[in-house]
């Protein structure tokens, strides 16, 4: 019966393809910064209302909850999609491309939010047959530091939920692959302001200052030894500076630098020492170089650790699906950060990669970069992938 159902569902799923494709290049044409998702929460509200979803919003934030509730006793599973698009001009040249000047969906959020609507739409089809409860997560500001999930779970987005599944477009492999991964598959991202107070001076009487900029040296090298010296080498972990700012003229001993930068880890050791180390480092060279600082380190998403039982459905159903060659074990995790892993932090889930590269329409550039653009033909996969692990998780008895 459930095998009756899912072919049901992905017959509807081919059947709206191209409407869902289209739902894509609307989203992709009006791109709109984190925190200001207006025109897309309204037009994913539009569509999941005709589904007849229940709509929950907030007040404080474009991000929506939408639930397809078939029994009060059975199971819920959520899925979630991120909105949010990136300060940058595009330069696709692709007829859909952003109409919005200076934003551009350059991270496939485009992609992501289709993908759900297009699952959304096909599930409210077989309403009557599912085995349990269906809840869509639209998340807005996933490109900020403080993360939409956040908002999304103090506004009650994973009560009642028993699990959840999230992907991201990924250029890395091709359309028609998935990468999966076991266990931790991204890094927590973190970020640390450092100032460093000297005494400015006349620049041919050092002697008389404290020079800023000389102190930064030292710290910006003392910084760039934790990782390597410090920290197990079994271990990965990164520290690194983005921003440098201070001194105002040639002949000035500088007086204040401002210095910015990440960390990421992937292990809840390793990320809470390594403030303390900076911190120790930082403290030494400026006692011995008579300046003072100031260090404020902010704790942000945590690691993504994904659920195996969880990441065991995607890969049965994605082997189903696209076949077993075409879903990659991508083994290693990766330094970049994704707030996905907060909800992870409360209910099992699995995040996966779906390829989105197919060279022919130049779809295989990096994130965030000006000539990003996702495959649509990728679009169908996701949906059929993501419906299929739903309904696989909604009828597993264990978990
Ligand atoms: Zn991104
Ligand atoms: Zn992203």
């Amino acid at each position: 019966m459930m095998e009756d159902l899912k072919q049901n569902l992905f017959s509807t799923i081919d059947k709206i393809n191209e409407h869902v494709i289209g739902i894509r290049h609307d989203l992709h044409a009006h791109p709109e910064l984190s925190g200001h998702e207006e025109h897309t929460k309204y037009l994913v509200k539009g569509i999941l209302e005709a589904s007849g979803y229940l709509i929950k919003e907030s007040d404080k934030h474009f991000g929506l909850i939408a639930d397809l509730r078939v029994d009060d006793n059975a199971k819920t599973i959520a899925i979630r999609a991120d909105m949010d698009a990136l300060p940058i001009e595009e330069q696709t040249g692709k007829p859909y491309a952003s109409r919005e000047e200076g934003i551009m969906h350059a991270c496939g959020h485009d992609s992501h939010t289709a993908i759900a609507l297009g699952t959304a739409i096909a599930m409210a089809e077989h309403q009557e047959d599912l085995p349990g409860n269906i809840r869509f997560i639209f998340q807005p500001s996933e490109e900020s530091k403080e993360g939409g999930s956040v908002e999304m779970i103090e506004d009650g987005a994973l009560e009642g939920v028993n699990g959840i599944f999230g992907l991201h477009a990924y250029p890395y492999l091709k359309t028609g692959e998935i990468g999966y991964k076991y266990g931790v598959m991204m890094a927590s991202a973190d970020i640390f302001t450092i100032e460093v107070f000297g005494k400015s001076a006349h620049g041919a009487r050092p002697h008389e200052g404290v020079d800023a900029i000389l102190v930064t040296a030292m710290i910006v090298n003392s910084l760039n030894h934790i990782v390597s010296r410090m920290i197990d080498p079994l271990h990965p972990a990164v520290i690194s500076l983005g921003t440098v700012e201070g001194g105002r003229a040639s002949n000035i001993i500088c007086d204040h630098v401002i210095l910015k930068g990440t960390v990421r880890t992937i292990n809840e050791e390793v990320r809470n020492n390594i403030p303390l180390m900076m911190e120790d480092s930082i403290k030494g060279i400026c006692k011995s170089m008579g300046a003072t600082y100031h260090f404020d380190y902010e704790f942000g998403q945590p690691e993504l650790i994904n659920h195996h039982e969880m990441v065991d459905i995607i890969v049965q159903e994605a082997k189903e699906i696209i076949g077993e060659e075409h879903c990659i074990d991508l083994k290693d995790p990766v330094m970049g950060g994704e707030d996905f892993s907060e909800y992870l932090k409360i209910v099992p889930g699995a995040f996966f990669r779906l390829g989105t590269c197919n060279e022919a329409k130049k779809t295989c550039v990096s994130q965030h970069n000006s000539r990003f653009d996702v495959d649509d033909d990728a679009l169908q996969i996701g949906m059929k992938i993501m419906g299929a692990s739903a309904l696989h998780f909604l009828t597993q008895k264990e978990l």
